[in-house]
Formats: C-alpha cells, sequence, structure tokens
C-alpha cells in the first residue's frame, strides 16, 4: 500500500489517515457492512451493495473495513455536526441516504410534449421496444450522449476494442413514462416493488434514465446487485455521472437522474 507516501505528503492531514483511534469503527463497520438492519420498503441487510457510492461521497477508495475507511466517515460525520464515530451505523447511513436523495428531481412534474425528443432505438437495450417508449428528455439526452461518449473513451480507450454497437451496457432500457403508462405498468404487476413502479415516478419528467450496469436490468434482488456494483459501467457512472449532471438512485444501480447540475471537477 502507499498510505505511507500518502501521509507523508505536505499538507495531509492527520484524520486522513484513519490511524489507530478508528480500528474499532473499522471493525464494527466490516460486521455492519454485512449485517445492519434497516428498512427501505422492506428489511435490509447490510450496506455493501452501496459501497461505491459511499466511497464516492465520502471521497475514499479504502476498504470499508479499514481505519482509513472509518477515518472518511468520522470525517463525513464532522461535517453533518455528527459525534466522529466512524462508525457506518443505522443513523449514519440514513443520514447519507438523505444526501443521496436531496441530489434526486424535486419537485417531479410532468413532462411537456415538447420537452421530448424520440431516441433512436439504437441507443436502447430493447432493440424491439415499443416506438411509443422512446421519448427523453431533451436536455437529459444531450448530456446523456455527452456522458456516453466520454464512458466509452474511459472504458475502452483502445480505438480496436471499442464495443460494437451491440455492446449492451449503459444503453438506455427506460426513460420517460407517462403517468397512464406507469399506471398500467401497476395494474401489470401488482406485486412490484413500490420504487420501480411508483405512483409518482421521476420517469414523467423524462429526465430519468434507467442505463443497462449489467445482469438483470432492473431486478432489485440483493444478488443482482451485488453483480451491478461490481460493473465497470457502474463503476464509471459513480465515479463521473455528476460531471454530465446525472446522479443516481443509492438504491437501483440503473436509475439515474438528470437535474442539469453539472458538477465540474478537473480530474
Ligand atoms: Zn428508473
Amino acid at each position: 500500500m502507499f498510505a505511507s507516501a500518502i501521509v507523508s505528503q505536505p499538507g495531509a492531514t492527520g484524520e486522513d489517515r484513519g490511524g489507530p483511534e478508528f480500528e474499532n469503527a473499522a471493525k464494527k463497520n466490516s460486521v455492519l457492512m454485512n449485517s445492519l438492519k434497516w428498512n427501505w420498503g422492506k428489511t435490509q441487510t447490510g450496506w455493501y451493495l452501496y459501497v461505491p457510492l459511499l466511497k464516492k461521497t465520502l471521497s475514499t477508495g479504502a476498504d470499508p473495513e479499514s481505519a482509513e475507511f472509518a477515518g472518511a466517515v468520522a470525517r463525513w460525520q464532522i461535517d453533518q455536526g455528527e459525534a466522529a464515530t466512524g462508525i457506518l451505523d443505522r443513523k449514519t447511513l440514513f443520514l447519507l441516504i438523505g444526501h443521496w436523495q436531496s441530489q434526486r428531481i424535486d419537485p417531479i412534474y410532468e413532462a411537456k410534449p415538447t420537452s421530448l425528443l424520440s431516441a433512436p432505438i439504437a441507443e436502447f437495450y430493447d432493440r424491439a421496444r415499443a416506438r411509443s417508449l422512446l421519448k427523453v428528455d431533451r436536455e437529459a439526452y444531450n448530456a446523456y450522449r455527452e456522458m456516453l461518449a466520454e464512458a466509452r473513451k474511459d472504458l475502452f480507450p483502445r480505438e480496436n476494442e471499442q464495443p460494437d454497437s451491440e455492446n449492451l451496457y449503459l444503453k438506455i432500457i427506460s426513460s420517460y413514462r407517462s403517468p397512464a403508462y406507469q399506471a398500467e405498468l401497476r395494474k401489470k404487476e401488482p406485486g412490484a416493488t413500490r420504487a420501480q413502479i411508483a405512483f409518482r415516478s421521476p420517469h414523467f419528467t423524462g429526465r430519468a434514465l434507467d442505463i443497462y450496469v449489467g445482469g438483470e436490468p432492473v431486478s432489485t434482488k440483493d444478488s443482482n446487485r451485488a453483480v451491478q456494483i461490481r460493473s465497470a459501467a457502474y463503476l464509471w457512472l459513480v465515479e463521473n455521472a455528476e460531471r454530465f449532471g446525472f446522479y443516481p438512485y443509492f438504491y437501483e444501480p440503473w436509475h439515474w437522474e438528470f437535474t442539469g447540475k453539472r458538477l465540474m471537477t478537473e480530474n
């Protein structure tokens, strides 16, 4: 590891290292990561499915079981005016969720027909998708195209390894859904999860895109999400989407919302 090189750099603060004061917190985190009980629609176990998002928000590349990660949790807790325990317990998890949720489209409105365009079917995961279901908010679509071009460059830096158009990663699964269409979906799948077929869906705006990040496209099963959060496509989105104005719905690795608020970070 390069930790010693990093902490010896001028300007590195004591808190950055994690250090022995966070060893106990790290031990607790390594248990909570897989066992913390919390509720989101149904009972959830652990926070391991959110590790990429957590690392991004906490500005750390450290392993979630490390003292360094606990140190990053503590720094974030201080920023929130909380006690710096370094332990990612239920309270801290919900503060983080609150932060993620605050970045989403709010309020949800219904797209004006004039703000929507019909995206080419080639942009979609399902090439047989009904022609009436290809609508996307114009600005969101332009931002998506920009993001896609950048993602392709980063994920496939060598020209000869660029994926062909059959590569499904980052293609659009679903974008604009009208309230009427959403109601129909709900009738067809009464057992579907609350978030997937919400009464008031951000998909009404045309600015929420479900983007293919691997596995079953839109299944919230933990085993499926565990596959998705390891995909290069998902990890790229976590790292970069906000530069293009897209923010995640933490619970659904495929669901990204364009809020237009672009974070212009240089890297
Ligand atoms: Zn969605």
